[in-house]
This record gives C-alpha cells, sequence and structure tokens, in this order.
C-alpha cells in the first residue's frame, strides 16, 4: 500500500515516508492510494472476534504490503489492548467508550499505534529521533506516555499554557525522562503552527529524514487505527443482521482526525453508517457544511477544551474521500454547533436522568446527537465517548453536583513532580530549545 496527499501533488510514497514526513511534500495529508473494500460478510465474518482480532484485519488491510503480517499483529496487541465498549445510554442512543486507555482519551489509539510504529522503524544504533506534538489537552499525554523511557526517542510535547486541565497537563508534564512539556504562551493553533514550522524548518536544513518528526492527528499513523473502532462498534451493533438498521456516529470534533477516520471506514465498506460533525462554538466545518465557505479562524476557549481549533486539518481527508462531490458528501454528513450551556446542561441532564457521568466532549456529541437524529425512525445514535469524565472534573462536577472517585491511572501522576518550560510562540525559541 503506497500512500498519496490529498492535494494530489507530491508522488505516492511507502508507508514509512509517509510517518516519518508527517505531512505530504505538497501540504497535503497522507490517505492509502486505493481502499480496502470489506463487503457485508467479512464484516459478519467479524462477529465474536475481539477489538485487537478485528482491528488486525482491518488495519491489516490497510496496511498490506506495508508491514508483514506478524508485525500488524504485535503492534495491535500492544497498542490497542483495552476495552471499547458500547453502552446503552437510552432506547434510541448508545455511547462508544474509547476512554479505557492507559491516558483515559480516545487519543491513547492513534497515539499508541503510532508511538510503537516509530518505535519498531527506529534504528537503536542512529541519531535520536525527536518527536514533535503539539497538544490541545490530551494527544501530549497519550504520544508521551506511549513514548516514555524509550532509548534514542525524545517527546517534545507543545501546549498553550493554561488551557489544558491540570489532570491533563500531569499527564505529560510529571513523567520527565524523555519528555519535555513545553508550555506555549498562545493557544492550541499558535502550537501546531509551530508545530509545522519547525518541521518544515528540520527540512529545509536538510536534516536526516526522521530526526523530527510530528505525532499530531494528522498523521497516517495515527489516523488508520482509529478507523477499527467504528468497524468494532458497527459490529457489536450487529447491523449486519437487518440492512434497515442505520446508524447514526456523533463525532465530537476538534482536529477532525476521528470523524475523518469513521468516514473512511464507510468508504472501505462500513454499510448503513451516517455522521454528524458535532463541535462546541468553533464551528468553522458545520458552517462549511452548511454554506459551502471554508473560513478557518481563531480557535475560541470552550468547556470542551480539546475541540477548540479553528483550523482544522483533516477536513482535507474527508473532502478527499468525496472527492470534492459535496452533494454525496452532505448524504452522509450534517455538523452541529453545540453552546457551552448546552454541553453543561447535557452533562447535568443525563447524570440525572441515567446516572450516566459525561466528559464535556462527549456531551457535545450527545447534545448534537439529540438535535439532529431523526424523530420516529429506525435510526439508532452512536456518541463516541472520547474522554473520561474524571479528567475535566473542574467542568463535570459542578455540573452533576457532586465528586467523581479519581481513576487509578489518573491518581499516580497527580502526585507526581510538574516539569514545564514555558515558551514565546515563535519558532526560534522552539529551535533553540530542540537544538539544546
Ligand atoms: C482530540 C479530542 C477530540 C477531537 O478529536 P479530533 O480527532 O481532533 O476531531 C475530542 N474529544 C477529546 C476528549 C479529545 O481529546
Amino acid at each position: 500500500m503506497e500512500f498519496i496527499s490529498t492535494r494530489g501533488v507530491s508522488t505516492p510514497v511507502p508507508l514509512r515516508d509517509a510517518v516519518f514526513q508527517g505531512l505530504a511534500s505538497d501540504g497535503g495529508l497522507f490517505m492509502p492510494l486505493t481502499l480496502p473494500s470489506f463487503d457485508v460478510d467479512t464484516l459478519t465474518g467479524m462477529q465474536g472476534e475481539s477489538w485487537p482480532e478485528l482491528a488486525f484485519r482491518v488495519l491489516g488491510a490497510f496496511l498490506e504490503g506495508s508491514l508483514a503480517d506478524k508485525t500488524v499483529t504485535a503492534l495491535v496487541g500492544e497498542t490497542l489492548n483495552f476495552p471499547v465498549p458500547l453502552v446503552q445510554l437510552s432506547e434510541r442512543i448508545h455511547v462508544l467508550e474509547l476512554f479505557h486507555g492507559p491516558t483515559l482519551a480516545f487519543k491513547d489509539v492513534g497515539a499508541r499505534f503510532m508511538a510503537s510504529l516509530l518505535a519498531h522503524y527506529r534504528d537503536p544504533e542512529g541519531p535520536t529521533m525527536t518527536v514533535l506534538t503539539a497538544t490541545s489537552g490530551d494527544t501530549g499525554g497519550a504520544v508521551a506516555k506511549a513514548l516514555h523511557g524509550l532509548e534514542n526517542v525524545r517527546v517534545v510535547v507543545l501546549f498553550p499554557d493554561g488551557r489544558v486541565t491540570p489532570r491533563q497537563e500531569r499527564q505529560f508534564s510529571t513523567l520527565g525522562g524523555n519528555v519535555l512539556a513545553l508550555a506555549v504562551k498562545g493557544d492550541f493553533d499558535d502550537c501546531q503552527r509551530l508545530a509545522k514550522e519547525a518541521f518544515r524548518a528540520d527540512r529545509g536544513t536538510g536534516a536526516k529524514t526522521g530526526s523530527l518528526t510530528s505525532a499530531n492527528s494528522i498523521n497516517v499513523a495515527r489516523f488508520l487505527p482509529q478507523t477499527t473502532y467504528f468497524f468494532k462498534a458497527w459490529r457489536d451493533f450487529e447491523a449486519c443482521r437487518s440492512n434497515r438498521t442505520r446508524i447514526l456516529f456523533s463525532v465530537p470534533s476538534g482536529n477532525f482526525g476521528n470523524l475523518a477516520a469513521g468516514m473512511t471506514a464507510k468508504a472501505a465498506g462500513m454499510p448503513g453508517a451516517s455522521f454528524l460533525a458535532a463541535t462546541n462554538a468553533n464551528d468553522v466545518v458545520p458552517e462549511y457544511l452548511h454554506t459551502g465557505v471554508f473560513s478557518p479562524r481563531p480557535s475560541v476557549t470552550t468547556v470542551s477544551t480539546a475541540m477548540d481549533v479553528g483550523n482544522p486539518s483533516n477536513l482535507d481527508r474527508i473532502l478527499h474521500l468525496y472527492g470534492k462531490d459535496m452533494d454525496s458528501l452532505a448524504q452522509d454528513l450534517v455538523g452541529q454547533r453545540v453552546t457551552d450551556e448546552e454541553t453543561l446542561s447535557c452533562i447535568r441532564r443525563t447524570y440525572r436522568d441515567t446516572g450516566y457521568v459525561l466528559d464535556p466532549h462527549t456531551a457535545v456529541g450527545l447534545a448534537a446527537l439529540e438535535k439532529r437524529m431523526e424523530p420516529r425512525s429506525d435510526q439508532t445514535g452512536i456518541v463516541l465517548a472520547t474522554a473520561h469524565p474524571a479528567k475535566f472534573a473542574g467542568v463535570v462536577e459542578p455540573a452533576i453536583g457532586t465528586e467523581m472517585p479519581i481513576p487509578p491511572e489518573l491518581a499516580g501522576c497527580l502526585e507526581g513532580k510538574r516539569q514545564v518550560t514555558p515558551i514565546e510562540p515563535r519558532l526560534e525559541a522552539l529551535q533553540e530549545i530542540l537544538e539544546a
């Protein structure tokens, strides 16, 4: 399998290059040259398979010719090794819990897989590889945790100072060792821009490919494994048994990697699925779907901080899947913006009515779904639960009016020593630190 750019200018590259380059040389995002096509019989055949088994099949097909089967099995086995249960919330609404990984966020899926793949490719005798990661909160923890302690690898986390929760910050700032946490005076868009600039500059100097690599959600190694839980949820719902069942996946979105993965799963054969792009006030994509005008702008701060993205990168992948055919895209995807008030009231109401505690991001997904599900139809809604509520106790506890227990995955790092270096949002400031 080779990987092409969504901009279609660069020549196709093998997986290894796509992973180390992060961004294609024409500035586009990498996508598989061709998509596998799973037929309903194959998907039905996945009945009873565990998530890793199913993920091996799915990723094996996406990565055919790029990695040996036994490598894919090993990568999947050591990274996708936590449960992703589907929990019923009401008659027609289910929650796909993606937050049972080591850092309690769905980003564990892509970040752990990518980290293991980097470790697989790494030359233990070669120069130190720096993995540069801009984070709106959860990526940093997931990537840092996955690469912590690995020889010849350095992890640099760029996060917007004061805009990630204290518990999120603890997850990457207490590891120490080969993990460096940089508090950028700016927002997530600044962090993302800095990472891109550093990356471009590194290439410009002819530095050895792979010395600096990005672990952001644009990386194809993070993107592809996320397709697997859509297949898993679809399978769990046994949609394959009835061609009348239609699933509306509500995806709480920021940089749109998660949603792009779901739509890629559909393009690779998952039938009967449509999608809801649920956003907070950073509603560039819902606006685009509604008006056809894409106008990226600086992000605004909300209670669902990991989704405060003003210029989402992965929309290009979605447009690529549809060959920019907006009419067919409109049949499969709608957008919905949710205000902070609606998010908080959704957390409060859901807790009161069902006892289920939502994190603010998942609440955006549920609130959007409640607005957009077809009334009295055979449509089922599945909300992707992207983080454990305990990571956002400052927002969730006042809304539900009670304290939550702290999961053991979090308790450990809350006690560790915080090590953070503040930096200005300028390339020179970052380069100075990278070269030190
Ligand atoms: C990153 C993140 C999102 C947004 O995911 P994208 O793939 O960037 O759209 C949503 N919720 C949480 C908790 C996140 O960490």
